[in-house]
C-alpha cells in the first residue's frame, strides 16, 4: 500500500531538520497538469563506500526494470516511446511550430505515465499535433518502410480516442478485462478469469500466494494458462539485467540477512515460483537492522483491473537515522502519552506499544514510483505475511521536503493565511511540526485506546475510517503542544505547534476545498475528518472567540485566538471520538461526521477555488532522479560513487530510453 500526494500540497517550509542545501533547484519542468522536480539525497555522501556501492547496484537494478511497466502499462506503449523517441531525435523543422511544440507536449505526457494513458486518471493523452505532422516526422525516420505495420498501429494508438480509451476500467457493470487496455489479461474475458482463479484458490488455505502477481493471462489453444515474468518467461531480457545487477548487490549486502533476502528475491525472478516471492517478503519484512534497503519487483495492483497483478516498481532508499531516532523516542514513551490523555481511562490501554515507523531518504525512483511518486509505504501487501511477520513502514522524507520546499515558493500560504505572523510562523516551525504530527499519528493515534469488551470493531461502519482518522489526528493534535516533547528533547521552542495548530484549522476549513469540485460534498476519509475536526472547534469555540472567520478586501481569512484553549477543544473531541469508538455508538459517531464533516459553504468554496486558481500551481507533480557515477582505480576496483542533480526531464528520459531499455534493444 502506499500514501500519494495529488493535487495540492498545503504545507510551507523554509527551514528543514535535514541538512540540505537551500539554493537547490527543485523545478525541472512544467506542462500539461505537471510539474517535474528534483530531490535531493542528503546523506548519501556520509554513507559508507560498501554502502555507496550496494546503493549503485540497487539503482541499476531498478533502472533497468523500466520497460516491463511500460509494456504492462499497454501492449504498444514500447512501440508509442520509441518511435516518439526517434522522431524527437531526428525532427529537422521549425521548433516553435505549434505542431512540434504540441508533439513535444504528448512525448513528455506518454513519458511520465509510462505509457499513453494519464498515471492517476488513466485516461487516453489526446495529441495535439496534427495527422499530417506524425506522418511527415513517420516517413523522415530512416527505417520508416520496415515499419509500416507499426504506423498503422500507432495511428490507432495515437489518434483513436475510442482505441484503448481508458488504462483501467473500474466502472460497474462492465467486463473490466474487455474495456481497460493494460497489456495484463489478452484474449480473455473478465468471467474466464475469475472462474480460472477460483478453480486454482483453497479457500481453507490460511497462508494463500498473491495469485497472479506476476503473470499475463493469455488463451492458448482455446486454453487459459498464465504466462510468467521470469528468467526464460516473459519480459526475460529486463529480468536478466535486473538479476545481474541483483546479483552484484548481494556480494556487498550489510549483513547476512539482507543477503538472504536479495537472494531469495534473484530466486524468485529465475523461477518465477509465487511461494519464493512470499518467502521473500517474509526475509525482508524481518530484516530491520540494515540501514540500505529497497524494492524491486511486481508490487502494486492498481493497475490491474482486478486487483492481482502486480505493476513492476522499483525503489532504493537508506534509513534517515536522526528522523528514525524521533520516531522511536516517541514509541518508547508510548504509555505516558496513553496514560495522560485526556480520554476516560476505562477506554485506555492499560500497556501500550507504539509502532516504530522508519524515515527513509529515497536514492533512486523506478518503474512504477517514477516519475509520480509516493510519499509513504507500507508492505508487503501479503495480508497473512503481515499477521504473522509484521510489515515495514516508511515515509520518504527527502521526497517529502521536495514537495513542501516547492510549495513554499508558490505563494500558497501567503494568500490563504491571514497574516505575515501565521506566514513566519509555518515558515519557521512546519516542518518539525508537521513530521511529529504524523509520527504522533502513525506511531501513538492509531494504536491508542481500547473498546469495551464485546463491542465489535465494525460497529462504526461507513463512518469507521472518517472516525479513526480524526481519532489518530487528535491525539497528534493534542500531544503537539504538550510539554513533554520539549523534554524529550524533540521541540526547542514552544511555540512549534502552533504552526501546525493553524495549519491544520486553515485546511480543514478552508484550503482543502481546493480539491473538491463546486458543487459537490466531501467524500474521502481523511479529508471529511480534517473539516469534522476544524468545523466542531470552530462551532465549540464561538462563545470564546477561539477561531474567527475574518474579511478582509473581500477576501476570507481563518484567525485563531487561543491556541490553548483550540488544545482544550481538541482534547474534548479526542474523548468523545475514544468513547463512540469504544462502545461502538454508530449513532453519535454518525451525527458527528454528517453534521460537522460533510457539507461545504458553496460562498466559501468558491471562493477558496477562484483564489487557489490564481496561484496557477500544476495539479500533479513527479521527479526525476539524480545521477550516480561509480569512480575505479586503475585496477578497476570502485572506490567511491558520486552523486549529481544536474539532468533535465528530456535528457534523463532519452537517456533511460537508451541505456535501461533491454526489451527494445
Ligand atoms: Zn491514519
Amino acid at each position: 500500500m502506499k500514501k500519494m500526494i495529488f493535487a495540492v500540497i498545503t504545507t510551507v517550509l523554509a527551514t528543514t531538520a535535514m541538512a540540505q542545501n537551500n539554493d537547490f533547484n527543485y523545478s525541472v519542468d512544467r506542462f500539461a497538469d505537471i510539474e517535474v522536480l528534483r530531490y535531493q539525497v542528503p546523506g548519501f555522501e556520509d554513507l559508507s563506500l560498501k554502502q555507496k556501492e550496494l546503493v549503485y547496484y540497487l539503482t541499476e537494478a531498478a533502472l533497468n526494470g523500466r520497460d516491463i511497466l511500460f509494456d504492462q502499462n499497454g501492449k504498444y506503449n514500447l512501440m508509442v516511446r520509441q518511435t516518439l523517441e526517434d522522431i524527437y531525435r531526428n525532427f529537422k523543422g521549425d521548433k516553435n511550430s505549434k505542431d512540434y511544440q504540441a508533439f513535444l507536449k504528448y512525448l513528455k505526457q506518454v513519458w511520465f505515465g509510462n505509457g499513453i494513458h494519464h498515471h492517476y486518471s488513466m485516461d487516453k493523452f489526446t495529441p495535439e499535433f496534427s495527422k499530417d505532422f506524425f506522418d511527415k516526422q513517420f516517413n523522415a525516420l530512416p527505417d520508416a518502410k520496415k515499419r509500416a505495420d507499426d504506423k498503422k498501429i500507432l495511428d490507432r494508438v495515437i489518434f483513436d480516442p475510442t482505441f484503448m480509451a481508458k488504462r483501467v476500467n473500474q466502472a460497474d457493470g462492465e467486463d473490466l478485462i474487455l474495456t481497460s487496455a493494460c497489456n495484463m489479461y489478452e484474449g480473455v474475458t473478465q468471467q474466464e478469469v475469475e472462474d480460472f482463479y477460483n478453480n486454482l484458490k483453497d479457500t481453507t488455505d490460511l497462508t494463500p500466494i498473491s495469485w497472479g502477481l506476476n503473470c499475463k493471462v493469455v488463451k492458448k489453444n482455446g486454453r487459459i494458462v498464465e504466462e510468467p515474468y521470469k528468467v526464460g518467461g516473459l519480459y526475460s531480457k529486463a529480468i536478466e539485467k535486473i538479476v545481474y545487477w541483483l546479483q552484484k548487490a548481494a556480494t556487498v549486502a550489510e549483513n547476512d540477512g539482507q543477503r538472504a533476502y536479495i537472494n531469495e528475491l534473484i530466486k524468485f525472478y529465475q523461477t518465477g515460483s509465487l511461494k519464493t516471492f512470499d518467502d521473500y517478503s517474509i526475509l525482508w519484512a524481518e530484516e530491520t537492522k540494515s540501514q540500505v534497503d529497497f524494492i524491486n519487483g511486481f508490487i502494486e495492483s492498481y493497475g490491474d483491473p482486478l486487483g492481482m497483478t502486480g505493476s513492476w516498481e522499483g525503489m532504493v532508499n537508506f534509513k534517515d537515522m536522526a528522523a528514525s531516532r524521533r520516531s522511536k523516542l516517541i514509541s518508547e514513551n508510548a504509555q505516558y502519552f496513553e496514560s495522560n490523555s485526556p480520554v476516560d481511562n476505562r477506554f485506555k490501554k492499560k500497556n501500550v506499544k507504539g509502532v516504530s515507523a522508519k524515515v527513509i531518504t529515497a536514492a533512486i525512483l523506478a518503474g512504477d514510483s517514477y516519475p509520480s511518486t509516493p510519499i509513504g509505504i507500507n508492505l508487503p501487501n501479503s495480508n497473512w505475511i503481515r499477521a504473522q511477520h509484521g510489515s515495514k513502514s516508511v515515509s520518504i522524507d527527502n521526497i517529502t521536503d521536495a514537495y513542501n520546499k516547492v510549495a513554499a515558493g508558490t505563494g500558497f500560504n501567503e494568500e490563504f493565511a491571514y497574516s505575515n505572523v501565521e506566514v513566519e510562523l509555518m515558515k519557521k516551525y512546519l516542518d518539525l511540526a508537521d513530521a511529529l504530527h504524523t509520527d504522533l499519528h502513525e506511531c501513538l493515534g492509531h494504536a491508542s485506546g481500547q473498546l469495551l469488551p464485546g463491542v465489535d470493531q465494525d460497529a462504526l461502519k461507513a463512518h469507521g475510517s472518517t472516525l479513526e482518522e480524526a481519532r489518530a489526528d487528535l491525539f497528534a493534535l493534542y500531544y503537539l503542544a504538550d510539554p513533554k516533547l520539549i523534554e524529550l528533547g524533540i521541540f526547542t521552542d514552544k511555540d512549534t505547534y502552533k504552526a501546525e495548530y493553524y495549519k491544520y484549522i486553515m485546511n480543514g476549513l478552508m484550503t482543502q476545498l481546493t480539491r473538491i469540485e463546486p458543487g459537490k460534498d466531501i467524500e474521502e476519509a481523511h479529508m471529511r475528518n480534517r473539516k469534522l475536526i476544524s468545523e466542531w472547534c470552530y462551532q465549540k469555540g464561538l462563545k470564546d472567540n477561539v477561531i474567527e472567520y475574518v474579511k478582509r478586501n473581500g477576501k476570507t481569512y481563518i484567525r485563531v485566538n487561543d491556541y490553548l484553549k483550540l488544545r482544550d477543544l481538541f482534547g474534548e473531541l479526542l474523548a468523545e471520538i475514544q468513547r463512540i469508538k469504544s462502545e461502538g455508538d454508530y449513532e453519535a459517531g454518525r451525527q458527528l461526521v454528517e453534521t460537522y464533516g460533510v457539507k461545504v459553504d458553496p460562498t466559501i468554496h468558491q471562493e477558496v477555488l477562484k483564489r487557489y486558481e490564481g496561484l496557477n500551481i500544476a495539479p500533479y507533480k513527479g521527479f526525476v532522479n539524480p545521477i550516480y557515477t561509480p569512480v575505479y582505480d586503475k585496477n578497476g576496483k570502485l572506490t567511491d560513487v558520486k552523486i549529481s542533480y544536474t539532468e533535465g526531464y528530456i535528457d534523463q528520459m532519452l537517456r533511460y530510453g537508451q541505456d535501461y531499455s533491454p526489451l527494445t534493444h
